[in-house]
C-alpha cells in the first residue's frame, strides 16, 4: 500500500526530516580521522533521544538481518555500502564514510545518507564516485512531480550512474516513507521512463542512489548485515527524502542551518 500523506502530516514529516539531516550534519563535523564507529553511532545516539525522536534501526529485524541491528546509525567505510553495522574501528586519513539515518518524531520517518572522505587525503576516485551518487539524487529529484511515473525517477538516477561508469546493482533502492521506514514503491536505482507508479502529491519518497567503483556485486558480512563490494572496491551512497508536492518535489532531510565548512584536520 502507498500512503498519501495529507498537508499537515507533510508538515510533520519536514521537522522529522529537518532533524535527520541535522544530525549527519552533525556527526560529519565531529569525525575526525581517529573516530571509532561505536563513537559515531553514540553520539547519534544521544542526538536522536535528545530530540525526543526515535530510531528506525535499533529494533530492526527484517528477514535478511541476523537479529536485531541493535544500532542507531549506519557506518559503511569504503568497500561497505549498505546496512553497515558500527564496530570497533578507528577511521583512518582518506576513509569513504557512508552514515544512513532514519529516525520518526511525530509518528512520521525520515531517511538520509551522507557519503564523505574522513581526512586531509582525497583520492579523486572516491570524490568521484560521491559526486555521482549526490548527481544521480540531484537527477532524480529534478523530475520528481505529480504525474511522473517511478520510471522517470529511475531512469534519472540510472542515466547518471552508468554515463559515469558504473554498473548498477538492483537488489536494493530506494522506497516510500510516512508511518513506517519501508513502504512501497519500490524506488529502483534504474528504469525505464513513462513506466511504473504514477507519483501524487502527498507522497514521501527515500530515493538514494549508491553505487560501487568496479563492480554489481556484493558480499554480505559476517555479522548478517553490513554489505560491501564483491571485489572490495570503494563505494558511495547518497539519499535524501522527499515529499512529492502539487510544485514538485519538496526535499525533507536537508539540515536546519547550511552546511558549514568542512573542519580542519586535527
Ligand atoms: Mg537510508
Amino acid at each position: 500500500m502507498i500512503e498519501i500523506l495529507n498537508e499537515a502530516e507533510v508538515e510533520r514529516a519536514a521537522r522529522t526530516g529537518r532533524l535527520v539531516g541535522t544530525i549527519l550534519q552533525d556527526l560529519k563535523a565531529r569525525v575526525r580521522v581517529g573516530t571509532d564507529l561505536l563513537e559515531i553511532d553514540s553520539w547519534a545516539k544521544a542526538m536522536i533521544l535528545d530530540a525526543g525522536a526515535t530510531s528506525c534501526y535499533v529494533d530492526y529485524e527484517p528477514p535478511f538481518g541476523r537479529g536485531p541491528f541493535g544500532h542507531y546509525i549506519c557506518t559503511a567505510v569504503n568497500d561497505a555500502v549498505l546496512h553497515g553495522k558500527p564496530y570497533h574501528y578507528r577511521l583512518a586519513d582518506g576513509d569513504l564514510l557512508t552514515l544512513d539515518l532514519a529516525i520518526i518524531t511525530e509518528g512520521i520517518a525520515a531517511d538520509a545518507a551522507i557519503s564523505f572522505i574522513v581526512g586531509p587525503t582525497r583520492d579523486p576516485r572516491d570524490e568521484a564516485l560521491i559526486e555521482t551518487t549526490e548527481r544521480a539524487l540531484e537527477a532524480a529529484i529534478a523530475v520528481a512531480r505529480p504525474d511522473a511515473r517511478m520510471g522517470d525517477i529511475s531512469h534519472a538516477i540510472g542515466s547518471v550512474l552508468t554515463s559515469a561508469g558504473y554498473a548498477i546493482n538492483m537488489e536494493f533502492g530506494g522506497h516510500g516513507i510516512g508511518s513506517t521506514m519501508h513502504q512501497d514503491p519500490h524506488v529502483a536505482n534504474d528504469g525505464r521512463p513513462g513506466r511504473g507508479v504514477r507519483l501524487r502529491a502527498g507522497m514521501l519518497l527515500a530515493i538514494e542512489p549508491w553505487v560501487m567503483a568496479d563492480t554489481r556485486t556484493l558480499v554480505t558480512d559476517d555479522d548478517g548485515w553490513t554489505l560491501r563490494s564483491a571485489t572490495g572496491c570503494r563505494t558511495a551512497h547518497t539519499e535524501h527524502t522527499i515529499a512529492i508536492t502539487a510544485n514538485g518535489a519538496r526535499i525533507l532531510t536537508l539540515p536546519a542551518k547550511q552546511e558549514a565548512p568542512a573542519p580542519e584536520t586535527a
